[in-house]
């Protein structure tokens, strides 16, 4: 290409970051689009959380690969108060948990058994790095965890096949069904995972936004400690993604000791330490001060009630959608209404439905397929991440009507 002799390796924008940009050309031609493609809180980063930056921004230097002792000691409290006794050193800190993901990926070295649908990162992640993702439906009603009856078929039929199956992903709540798997669920997966000799990597960046009355996350660290990693970070309960502060609590035990002597080589390799001002910052948050605390509620609740009406008006227009539990998602599967959009709309994928949703009513969602579901099933994730005017109520409404 070009004066070179050869190209670079293809690879493709993540879908949720493509749909970013189609939005932006709208907006640059004009155009008022609801961008509901991005998995972005609603709420302002609170001004505590600002100040406690700004308090470090004179600290330039490197800092421990793992991060700051205080940062470690803050989490490690996080993860303690939440029923899993934590010692700081089981905690890394990285540049987001979406590196940290990858980093994990990496220092595990096989193959992964994700969730489908996903969050659009996992199996891109395991490409990447040459592994295999291996998809493993959900049951209905709780996404992000590979059904346990399905599970152990996919990983002796992929050892078949000579695949070296490591690791099982897990998101809790999901990210895009906006579900929550029941305790019953995560149990039954630990088990299949002993069995079959797997990690468990727990995504648990939603953790704190469940809005579900009485559910909790069942954590698969609290019944498979010895093999679970938990990733979780301040992206989505105070709107800081774009600060990229993640954290990772290693297993307990001697994998768990040499996964983390891994991960830190890997982390030493790419990004040596999580910025050293954010850092300062994530130890105060992860402290959960009373400020902070009541900031997540508030977003919290803001999601419960916008994600019921949203999915009360897919339900209302046709559509079968899960009730939802937690994050800002909700994905309705427009099967049930398929001859309407076809006949109407000429809507035959969920790439049609999201164009059209584009197009037509200026709305930015993404299609099931980049989620891994079947480009068929017309499914499409809606992030509501932002408040809605009168103006946007009307197009959502719009957008949930039976096809003209
Ligand atoms: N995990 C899930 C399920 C997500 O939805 C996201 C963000 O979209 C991430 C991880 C990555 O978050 P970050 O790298 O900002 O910590």
């Amino acid at each position: 290409v070009g004066s070179l002799p050869f190209a670079p390796r293809p690879v493709a924008l993540s879908a949720t970051l493509a749909v970013n940009e189609a939005i932006a050309r709208k907006r640059a031609e004009g155009v008022r689009v609801l961008p509901l493609g991005f998995g972005e809180a609603g709420i302002p980063i609170h001004p505590a959380l600002t100040r406690e930056l700004s308090s470090a921004s004179d600290r330039g230097g490197y800092g421990p690969v793992a991060g700051s002792a205080a940062l470690r000691a803050s989490v490690a409290g996080y993860w303690s108060r939440r029923g899993l006794p934590t010692d700081p050193s089981a905690i890394v800190a990285g540049p987001g948990s979406k590196p940290l993901l990858y980093a994990l990926l990496s220092s595990l070295g096989g193959d992964v058994v994700v969730p489908a649908p996903s969050w659009v990162s996992y199996a891109a992640q395991a490409s990447l790095l040459g592994a295999e993702p291996i998809r493993v439906a959900t049951k209905r009603g709780e996404g992000g965890v590979p059904s346990p009856l399905l599970l152990a078929d996919a990983v002796v039929r992929a050892r078949a096949r000579g695949r070296d199956v490591r690791a099982v992903v897990v998101t809790l709540p999901d990210n895009p069904t906006g579900t929550l798997a029941s305790e019953d669920t995560v149990r039954r997966l630990c088990a299949v995972a002993r069995d079959q000799g797997l990690v468990i990597i727990s995504d648990e960046i939603y953790r704190d936004l469940v809005h579900a009355p009485g559910r909790a996350v069942p954590s698969p660290a609290l019944f498979a400690p010895e093999r679970t990693v938990v990733t979780t970070a301040l992206s989505k309960n105070l709107a800081a993604g774009g600060w990229r502060l993640g954290v990772a609590r290693l297993p307990d035990g001697p994998f768990g000791r040499a996964l983390r002597d891994s991960l830190l080589g890997v982390a030493s390799e790419i990004w040596s330490s999580a910025p050293a001002p954010m850092q300062h910052a994530a130890a105060y948050a992860f402290g959960e001060p009373p400020e902070l605390v009541e900031h997540i509620d508030r977003s919290r609740r803001l999601h419960a009630a916008i994600t019921a009406a949203v999915a009360d008006r897919f339900a209302a227009a046709g559509a079968r959608v899960a009730r939802p539990e937690g994050a800002f998602y909700v994905y309705p599967d427009f099967g049930p209404i398929r001859d309407a959009l076809a006949a109407n709309h000429g809507v035959r994928t969920a790439a049609d439905l999201t164009h059209l949703l584009l197009e037509r009513y200026g709305v930015g969602v993404l299609p099931g397929s980049s989620f891994g579901d079947a480009p068929a099933l017309l499914r499409t994730r809606v992030a509501p991440s932002q408040l809605y005017g009168d103006d946007d109520a009307q197009r959502l409404q719009a957008l949930a009507s039976p096809a003209p």
